[in-house]
């Protein structure tokens, strides 16, 4: 052992083989699951917006599905890289660089979280494995519960927006 942290001053190792496929599967912007989803919000006519970044006052994010009336944002998770707790399995991984990447992952779904509820938003996260009914019927919760009693905190919250 020496006294230098070897991962500070190696590049990071190469994702194992097993897992790349997956990996790069989950990359995509319009996986299966999250354009599932949206077919069925469309369905139950649900009208949304894709891809809109959200500058909150903590940092900036970007939905998936995005109600900005309502004030609800809707991210759909890949179990791989959101450490799904049925699906999340650990790559097999000698120099630490999945379980650091997947840590950052968790880190930054909090902060996301947690600047949108400061912000007076409701967070819907969906694992990629939920029954899209299911998944579509927490959407719906989430608008009827913002629709009867949100609008005092974004009243709120927009006035102290506007003095900016
Ligand atoms: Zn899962």
């Amino acid at each position: 052992m020496t006294t230098r942290d070897p991962a500070m001053t190696l590049p990071p190792a190469p994702p194992p083989s097993s897992a790349t496929a997956t990996m790069r599967a989950n990359r995509a912007t319009n996986t299966g699951p999250e354009v599932a989803l949206r077919r069925e919000l469309h369905a139950r006519g649900c009208r949304y917006r894709l891809g809109v970044r959200l500058v909150l006052p903590a940092r900036a994010v970007r939905p998936d599905v995005t109600f900005r009336k309502q004030r609800v944002a809707v991210f759909v998770d890949g179990c791989f890289w959101h450490s799904c707790p049925t699906h999340g399995r650990k790559p097999s991984d000698p120099t630490g660089y999945w379980a650091a990447k997947l840590g950052r992952n968790r880190d930054r779904d909090d902060a996301v979280n947690r600047a949108l509820d400061e912000a007076g938003w409701s967070v819907i996260r969906i694992w990629e494995h939920e029954p899209v009914a299911e998944a579509a019927d927490r959407v719906i919760a989430a608008l009827q519960t913002s629709a009867s009693g949100g609008h005092q905190r974004v009243a709120t919250l927009e006035t102290r927006e506007s003095r900016r």
